[in-house]
């Protein structure tokens, strides 16, 4: 029997404290509920007691959801629905006391840690930031099935439930209580105090949603969430369309009955590859926050400066100053700098408005980003981070200036997109300490850092860089010095081909849709508009002049730079963007005929021939890096595109998605395209019929 639960009393208060033995975290695998339920027995046998409060012991988790590398392994569909069973009646048991339960929330209380949470009469919360709310069960591709389902809706109506279930959605405390999942917010010092007056007012009385659980209004609800369903997830994702049917349908049925619902829907969505890659991606993501990193080696960043106030510099700034960092923010006049501050006092705005911070918190915040236009030295600041324009001179004449204003320990980092970071270096006395983070845009959206290791990084100013992008909240990816590093180089080939496609003919609008339809967030056309087609055509240059033929030139993006047309920015690029942001962008038709060459009508078929050429391509490109060592493993591949561009998450990444479709398949695509250079890595795995995961099943 595990050790994970401790039950006391204080007086007729029973209280359950969650505190699994040796980890920071508290979560559900099956111990931990044979344990509970081991306590419940010893509960329900007590006729003295009055009350039960469950709280944990942990500084920033309540429970953070159900052991995911334990119940992934279950196959079987019985285990799975048996499974679900186990948790949904250990937790009615508390809601079925005789006496008042109150659940005492601080820190984390997600999936399988909120449902326990919804099974007690009361919940209470802290108001602290590290107290957050959810049922997040949808990301990986299933539903909660400990009751959530059931009881979510039942407690605060179904538009709010859903609202939370179907986007597994996480929230703070405050909007938790005003969602009325919580029942009052108080700090955990009064826990037990403030538990005691919400005993004292008998058991919850059972919720029904009466306004939306009739027939009529459930119809008119499904009616409204399917269609911004399949919008949203075009059909790929099955977990969303199978949660709205449990919730509508249990919402007016008994408890029992909506608890069998969601134990059948789970054992159909886990059986799914879409829950499988899911999954995976979850690890990769765990795998990002556990780099093994000797704390006492590496001297912390406590201090920072960046060189350059504008998109990427404001935000890098904003992003460590909320994270406790005090940053100098520095740019060549006032004017530049003064607009870095105000694009980090606007993004603190927002989230003062969200309640991401409170108003004291965004002001310390600010407060923390000193603004620079003089020469300033550097020697008190622990790592300095250039995001400068895109210049490899200018960028040089920087850091020969750092160089002498720096301290020697001080580490020394460039932000840029693609440049080389060894040839930045050379500027250096000691290029030891040069490396590259380079962050993505928007800063304080994109959880992804490319680590770039440049040829003469030391390996302890690698694992210090290493620790204070973990710090910061970001998840890295270690990758070797190369043009684009990991990210940029797998997406241009694809961005630059579906340019050449539309200057061969081809239907801005339908070459994007194919690529919604295959999964990714955003078409290559309108993502292209959404870079600029300015920066696109100086990065597509900078490609060509790198890897020569395989990489030609899109002459196209000339004639539009030429033209004005630079984009969204400009209102005008591949599509005509109109200042209310409401209205969708339309197709531009002077776009496509200023660039087209070709008079002969486009006959590739879209949702084969585009679609795939334009995948394999970028598995062509990931298969090199991973050939020439850019990154590692398949996981580095995956993890990046997802993560830095939004790669179709539920087919696991580019390396898991070759996999499937088949190297040989791939390399079929490939050879019918002119001047592609085919990665000897791709056509071994062809020849052999071998995959890039040790087997098709590897997790
Ligand atoms: P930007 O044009 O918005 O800002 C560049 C800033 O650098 C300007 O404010 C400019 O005045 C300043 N600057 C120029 N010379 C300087 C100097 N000598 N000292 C101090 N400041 C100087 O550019 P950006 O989009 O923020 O890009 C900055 C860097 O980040 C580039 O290397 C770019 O490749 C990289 N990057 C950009 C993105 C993106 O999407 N914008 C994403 C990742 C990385």
């Amino acid at each position: 029997m595990s050790n994970n639960i401790q039950l006391s009393y204080k007086e007729d208060l029973a209280i359950l404290t969650f505190d699994r033995e040796g980890s920071s975290a508290n979560i559900f695998d099956r111990d931990t509920l044979d344990e509970l339920s081991g306590h419940l027995d010893t509960i329900e046998a007590h006729s003295s007691l009055t009350g039960l409060m469950l709280r944990s012991a942990k500084e920033k988790i309540f429970i953070a959801g159900a052991d995911i590398s334990q119940f992934i392994q279950i196959t079987d569909p019985q285990e799975v629905r048996d499974l679900a069973r186990k948790g949904q009646e250990t937790f009615a048991r508390i809601g079925d006391l005789p006496f008042p339960s109150v659940a005492a929330i601080h820190g984390q209380a997600l999936g399988g840690g909120c449902e326990i949470a919804l099974a007690c009469d009361y919940r209470l919360a802290s108001p602290d930031k590290v107290t957050k709310i959810g049922l997040p069960e949808i990301n990986l591709g299933i539903l909660p099935a400990w009751g959530g389902s059931v009881r979510l809706p039942k407690l605060i109506g179904l538009p709010k439930a859903l609202d939370i279930i179907l986007a597994g959605k996480t929230v703070p405390a405050y909007p938790a209580w005003k969602r009325g999942m919580i029942d009052q917010l108080c700090p955990r010092e009064h826990f037990e105090r403030i538990a005691r007056i919400w005993i004292g007012k008998g058991k919850a009385r059972p919720k029904g949603d009466w306004k939306t659980s009739n027939a009529l209004a459930k119809g008119l609800i499904a009616s409204k969430v399917k269609p911004m369903l399949q919008k949203k997830t075009h059909g790929h994702y099955p977990a969303p369309f199978k949660a709205l049917e449990v919730c509508l349908q249990a919402v007016s049925k008994p408890r029992e009955a909506g608890f069998k619902l969601e134990q059948d829907a789970l054992a159909e969505l886990m059986q799914t590859d879409v829950c499988q890659n899911l999954v995976k991606i979850f690890f990769l993501q765990e795998r990002a926050k556990k780099f093994k990193i000797d704390e006492t080696e590496v001297p912390p960043v406590e201090k920072i400066a960046v060189i350059g106030a504008g998109v990427m510099g404001a935000g890098i700034a904003q992003w460590n100053a909320t994270r406790g960092t005090s940053v100098i923010l520095k740019d060549i006049n006032a004017e530049q700098v003064n607009k870095g501050m105000a694009s980090a006092g606007k993004i603190l705005g927002a989230a003062l408005k969200r309640r991401i911070f409170t108003k004291a918190e965004a002001q310390a915040a600010f407060d923390r980003i000193t603004p620079a236009t003089e020469d300033v030295s550097f020697k008190k600041v622990d790592l300095v981070i250039e995001a400068a324009t895109e210049n490899m001179d200018l960028k040089k004449k920087i850091f020969v200036g750092l160089d002498a204003q720096s301290g020697e320990d001080t580490l020394l980092a460039t932000n840029t997109s693609a440049l080389s970071i060894s040839e930045i270096a050379e500027t250096l006395s000691d290029p030891s300490r040069m490396i590259g983070i380079h962050y993505f845009n928007p800063v304080h959206k994109m959880q992804l850092v490319e680590l770039v290791l440049g040829k003469q990084t030391s390996p302890t100013h690698a694992q210090r860089a290493l620790s204070f992008i973990q710090k910061s909240g970001k998840l890295p990816v270690v990758v070797q010095d190369s043009p684009g590093f990991l990210v940029n180089r797998v997406l241009m080939p694809y961005l630059m081909e579906a340019g050449r496609m539309v200057e061969a003919g081809a239907d801005v609008e339908k070459i994007d849709q194919c690529i919604l339809n295959f999964g990714m967030p955003m078409g290559p056309l309108r993502l292209i508009d959404e870079v600029g087609i300015d920066v696109s055509h100086h990065v597509s240059n900078f490609f060509s002049s790198t890897f020569g033929e395989r990489m030609p030139e899109v002459k196209g993006l000339q004639k539009l730079l030429e033209a004005g047309m630079l984009g969204r920015k400009s209102g005008k690029g591949f599509y005509l963007y109109s200042k209310d942001k409401k209205s969708s962008p339309r197709p531009n038709p002077d776009a496509s005929s200023l660039i087209r060459t070709s008079g002969d009508k486009f006959t590739i078929d879209y949702e084969t021939g585009v679609k795939e050429s334009l995948v394999a391509l970028m598995i062509n490109e990931a298969a090199m890096c991973l050939e020439e060592g850019v990154v590692h493993a398949p996981e580095d591949v995956d993890f990046g595109m997802i993560f830095g561009t939004g790669f179709a998450p539920f087919r696991g990444g580019p390396m898991r998605y070759a996999d499937t479709w088949g190297a040989s398949n791939v390399v079929a695509t490939l050879e019918h395209m002119e001047g592609v250079k085919i990665s000897e890595l791709l056509l071994t795995h062809a020849k052999d019929d071998t995959t890039f995961y040790p087997t098709k099943d590897a997790s």
